[in-house]
């Protein structure tokens, strides 16, 4: 099969939204800024990351222990990702400087032999390349990769990517076929292969990444022989469980999204880019299957997917408890990466749905308005008095710390939306791909400038100004599959085009400054889940254009269980400013209250009296004061 889209590459994207902008420059001025202290341990009162004196320390210019889990290395990684993703929008000399010498500590951690990683180069020397199961050493390698390819792409400096290839032949060397048989216990190197692959067209790493999603699960008992092998555990995981890193069977005889939410995703978006690769189409097939598994049937409304905090995974079908949800920020973030690779290798709506779906909602709600705080855990259900306190409510905390001893999340939010251009355009010899609604412009590689205007997602209305190149004929614009009724004017004329597989296309004879507009309406629209998701029965969700809404107590007091949505109902919009969430659109409704009982239990059903509800975009909440709050309204 043949790739259809390539994915639009940040050097040709400039980003100049209303909704998006303010947030990408809160990453650069505020989020990468407060991480890099973090990383440094100059936060106080947050937990305590010495991530870069790991690296001081491995690189002989500090003593000391390690600290930290076992991955520590990663967040350093994703800082400088999303670093080199911000110098690339905004070019800031001191931030580079500052990454510039981050680079120079890990180029001197680095071991002679090639060999990246300070838990082991500090701590367990003796121990590297055992436990692969538990240690993620493969991980680290993987996210450093990526973030070395970024900032080379961004900056032209090449220090780190060289570092990351002599990891990678280091890599190379010890496993593949003919070698040491191996396979990361946390996919992620394999799709940072493909990366450096493209970076540096050196053959050897798309071989080395086909190895290692190939060889995932032809022997499902690698892990349990690894174990017995080296006689010692790091977290005590247990090496039978092969679900909870998809190593049960071979990738391709993968019918069901399970285990580990993150890792799932990891794997599918390595195995759809090498499909993408090589015309692969039995792993595309799989990719397929995965993907229906993952968002038909498993996945929350808000983008959120791992419905059990146990092993932070998948769980079975539409079993997707709101208030015990885990649906990890990296999980979403996760599953756009994984959509966005589909999206190239089969141009369909479905796919920048669920990108939207996840961004606008579950990655979002993961940061503070202002931030300086992060979910990890996005329930769809927030209790006082359980949520965050009692056992299997401890992991779905009511408010955002500021940071974790395991900090995946806040760097893997910054990463992706400093680098959001990529996901939002696309192109093909002929044809520009305009997959999210982001204000702005894309420049395709036969010179084709699309300028963009955009008012979501509070608005509906888009446009596109068009200087055509030498080869372009089509501008490809998605149509959310929300959105049922849309009109699309060419300069001042209005034009009836079919919307195929969720795209809307329009080739034409373009002239420069030819201007398309689409108009569509964002009211205010109920959600229904499938009737087999128990949590769900009998509620609604309010959605408006791709936003989910939800209702808080410090709007509509307490036990929002009390409060229904009337069939009947209309639900009107409202302008709101607030100190602390700024503008943005609320949703009101008169609802009707039940009122409590004088005993526990009575013969009559609940009485109920008018009362005014509103409800405010999901990715908001958490940000005023700490109370009750929940996703899905009863309806009534
Ligand atoms: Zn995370």
């Amino acid at each position: 099969m043949k790739k259809m889209e390539n994915q639009g590459s940040l050097k040709r994207c400039r980003v100049k939204d209303n909704f998006w902008t303010p947030i990408q420059e809160l990453i650069s001025d505020t989020v990468i800024p407060y991480q890099e202290k973090i990383l440094n341990d100059k936060v106080p009162g947050a937990e305590k990351s010495h991530a870069i004196e790991n690296f001081r320390i491995a690189a002989g210019e500090s003593q000391g222990e390690f600290y930290g889990t076992v991955f520590q290395d990663s967040d350093v990684a994703k800082w400088l990702e999303a670093v080199a993703y911000s110098l690339e929008r905004k070019p800031d000399e001191k931030l580079e400087a500052r990454a510039d010498a981050v680079i120079d500590l890990i180029e001197k951690a680095q071991q002679p032999d090639g060999y990246l990683n300070t838990y082991f180069t500090i701590k367990e020397p003796e121990h590297r390349w055992q436990n692969l199961q538990e240690c993620h050493e493969l991980y680290c390698a993987g996210h450093m990769m990526e973030a070395a390819v970024a900032y080379y792409q961004a900056t032209g400096k090449d220090k780190l990517l060289k570092v990351m290839c002599r990891m990678a032949d280091h890599i190379d060397a010890r496993f593949g076929e003919g070698k040491q048989e191996g396979i990361p216990g946390h996919e992620e190197i394999e799709l940072a292969l493909l990366r450096l692959y493209r970076a540096t067209g050196e053959k050897r790493y798309l071989d080395l990444s086909a190895y290692f999603i190939n060889q995932r699960g032809k022997n499902p008992h690698f892990f349990e022989e690894e174990s017995a092998k080296r006689g010692w555990t790091h977290f005590g995981m247990d090496p039978k469980d092969t679900e909870y890193n998809q190593s049960y069977a071979p990738v391709r005889d993968q019918r069901e999204a399970v285990g580990h939410s993150v890792r799932a995703m990891y794997l599918y978006t390595a195995m759809a880019d090498l499909a993408a690769e090589t015309g692969d189409k039995s792993l595309y097939t799989a990719c397929r299957v995965l993907f229906e598994s993952a968002t038909h049937r498993r996945m929350y409304v808000t983008g959120g997917i791992g419905s059990s905090a146990h092993g932070e995974a998948f769980t079975q079908d539409y079993d997707l408890p709101n208030d015990t949800a885990y649906a990890e920020t990296c999980a979403a973030i996760g599953l756009v990466f994984f959509a966005r690779k589909m999206l190239s290798l089969e141009v369909k709506g479905e796919y920048a749905d669920v990108m939207e779906r996840c961004l606008y909602n579950g990655i979002l709600s993961g940061m503070q308005k202002d931030g300086s705080r992060f979910f990890y855990v996005n329930p769809l259900e927030v209790i006082p008095g359980l949520s965050g306190k009692w056992p299997e409510y401890k992991h779905a905390l009511p408010a955002r710390p500021k940071w974790y001893a395991c900090a995946c999340c806040p760097p893997n939010l910054a990463r992706l939306v400093e680098s959001l251009g990529e996901y939002a355009w696309g192109e093909n010899d002929t044809t520009i791909y305009s997959h999210l609604y982001l204000g702005g412009s894309y420049t395709s590689a036969d010179g084709t400038v699309v300028k963009s205007q955009s008012s979501y997602p509070w608005k509906g209305k888009v446009s596109y100004e068009v200087k055509p190149g030498t080869s372009f004929t089509t501008l490809a614009i998605h149509i959310p599959g929300w959105c049922k009724e849309f009109t699309i004017t060419v300069n001042e004329d209005e034009i009836a085009l079919p919307v195929k597989d969720g795209y809307c296309y329009l080739t034409r004879d373009w002239k420069d400054g030819d201007k398309v507009t689409l108009s569509f309406s964002v009211k205010p629209r109920r959600v229904y889940a499938d009737p087999r998701v128990r949590e769900d029965a009998g509620k609604v969700c309010l959605m408006r254009g791709p936003l989910v809404y939800c209702l808080e107590a410090v709007d509509n007091g307490k036990n929002l269980c009390r409060l229904l949505l009337p069939r009947s109902v209309s639900i009107v919009t409202a302008h709101e400013k607030d100190e602390d969430i700024g503008s943005y659109v609320s949703l009101r409704f008169t609802g009707l209250k039940e009122k409590s009982f004088k005993q526990l239990y009575q013969d009559q059903p609940p009485e109920t009296e008018p009362v005014p509800v509103k409800a405010i975009p999901y990715f908001l909440w958490g940000n005023r004061k700490q109370g009750e709050m929940r996703v899905w309204i009863n309806e009534g």
